[in-house]
């Protein structure tokens, strides 16, 4: 008779988790996921695809008004939000279905309930008590929100993607991933945005010619942008919200999205009880295969606050599984990972800004554009593509690749195998391109920037 009552627990049916359960099923262990809400983590239910969803919906606006320039001629065509919210919530339906059903098809059991480890090999999930040789948590993270008086007031992207009506004054806070997408969303749908940021530009750690051009073209959407704020407390009165700064300003609202980090999802799970150190804002430290400090458990994804994003955490959690599994130990690589932000227009990046580059490598060539892209040439539209590619002068290896435009997330995937395969930047400039795109100026980039003490002076 077996030990345990499965060989593996998986606590979290999100992305990582739930790719680690059925890889490892496949391999022939008997494996059980709890989750306590819905099967599919944040990038399926709260994250990722409704967001996108969301975006999509939102930028038709700018669809219907560059029509008028080819000669279309669409009549006042207006968003009803509840119809794009009511649909956007049918598809995370069936994409909560068909994750059920690959957990059903690949003989994973679905424990519905939240997950308490009792000890190194024990899970409490509502009354039943669960063994298994091998535990792995992918609770995934949630998001922070700093205590301000009245910050009850303020919602999280996790009720921003369900809001029964649109807004007509929206206060974002905060300036990475989240801050920004929604900040296009909302203006996209047709609401008034003010972005609330501490520092002086968004996306800290993306290169700063992105950055800067984001605002640029987020300002000229209409967003206004208040840099080197914090909000010291928010009010509610009869007509809405005060969103009170520390310099004073005391901004209406009709809602308040916080969009200032997540954390990871550890606390009340009797992880350090049994051993299983934290770090950081309840972090589970782990080595390079996703072990904690009890060699039984491991964890992926976002409780582990490595790299945030969901197809790291579905890397991490099959290669753990063919790990332990499946006779095959390898770590992740997290070297050249592409991201993406769906803004408007979205940028994507791959390997080293120019400011990283130059602390690891000192001097390095810079190769830039920036144009009206085709489209636009007949609408008018003050939107712009920025391409950036950051390049090694000593082994002439391309090193990163940044891009704000249309499609950008699209093409860059592309270069982030290109710098996977370490290519250089000859090997780019021999590469004929597809003509016309905008992704054509990646392989026709020849006029280095000069050095910055000289474009300073320039
Ligand atoms: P980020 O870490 O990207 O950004 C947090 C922002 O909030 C920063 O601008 C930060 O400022 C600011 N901030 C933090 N604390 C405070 C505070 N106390 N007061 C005011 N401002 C504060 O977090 P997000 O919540 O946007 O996203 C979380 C993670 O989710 C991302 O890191 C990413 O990994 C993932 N994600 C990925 C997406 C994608 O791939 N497209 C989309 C959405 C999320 P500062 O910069 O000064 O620190």
């Amino acid at each position: 008779m077996a030990e345990y009552d499965y060989d593996l627990l998986v606590v979290g049916a999100g992305s990582g988790g739930v790719r680690a359960s059925r890889i490892a099923a496949g391999h022939g262990a008997r494996v059980a996921i709890c989750e306590d809400s819905r099967v599919g983590g944040t990038c399926v239910i709260r994250g990722c695809i409704p967001k996108k969803l969301l975006v999509y919906g939102a930028h038709f606006r700018h669809d219907f008004e560059d029509s008028l320039a080819y000669g279309w001629q669409p009549r006042h065509p207006t968003l009803d939000w509840p119809t794009l919210i009511a649909n956007k919530d049918t598809e995370i339906d069936r994409l909560n279905g068909i994750y059920i059903k690959l957990l059903r098809d690949a003989g994973v059991e679905l424990v519905p309930g939240r997950g308490r480890l009792i000890d190194a090999h024990t899970v409490q999930v509502g009354e039943r008590l669960l063994s298994a040789g091998t535990i792995l948590i992918a609770t995934g993270g949630a998001p922070y929100l700093p205590p301000i008086p009245g910050i009850e007031h303020a919602i999280s992207s996790n009720e921003a993607l369900d809001l029964a009506t649109l807004p007509r004054r929206v206060v974002v806070v905060g300036g990475g991933y989240i801050a920004v997408e929604f900040a296009n969303i909302f203006t996209g749908a047709g609401a008034q945005v003010i972005q609330i940021i501490r520092g002086e530009e968004l996306l800290n750690g993306f290169d700063d010619d992105v950055r800067v051009e984001l605002a640029r073209q987020m300002r000229t959407q209409g967003v206004e942008i208040h840099t080197r704020r914090q909000v010291v407390r928010i009010e509610r009165h009869r007509a809405g919200l005060n969103v009170v700064t520390d310099h004073g300003e005391a901004i209406e609202a009709d809602a308040v999205l916080y969009a200032t980090g997540r954390r990871p999802n550890t606390a009340g799970m009797g992880l350090e009880e049994a051993g299983v150190e934290l770090g950081r804002n309840g972090a589970i430290q782990v080595d390079d295969f996703s072990q904690t400090t009890v060699a039984n458990i491991y964890a992926v994804g976002d409780a582990t606050d490595r790299l945030n994003l969901t197809p790291v955490a579905i890397r991490e959690g099959h290669l753990f599984a063919d790990s332990v599994f499946g006779g095959r130990r390898l770590a992740a690589d997290r070297t050249n990972v592409a991201t993406a932000v769906f803004s408007h227009p979205p940028i994507a990046t791959v390997g080293l800004t120019e400011a990283q580059a130059r602390r690891r490598h000192g001097p390095v060539d810079i190769y830039r554009t920036r144009f009206r892209p085709l489209k636009h040439t007949l609408t008018k539209r003050e939107e712009f593509s920025l391409m950036k590619l950051v390049v090694d002068p000593a082994s002439d290896r391309v090193l990163g690749c940044h891009m704000i435009g249309a499609d950008a997330p699209e093409i860059i995937q592309g270069l982030a195998v290109a710098l996977q395969c370490g290519a250089t930047k000859a090997q780019f400039d021999a590469t004929i391109g597809i003509h016309p795109t905008a992704a054509e100026e990646f392989v026709t980039l020849r006029t280095k920037l000069a050095e910055p003490a000289a474009r300073a002076a320039e």
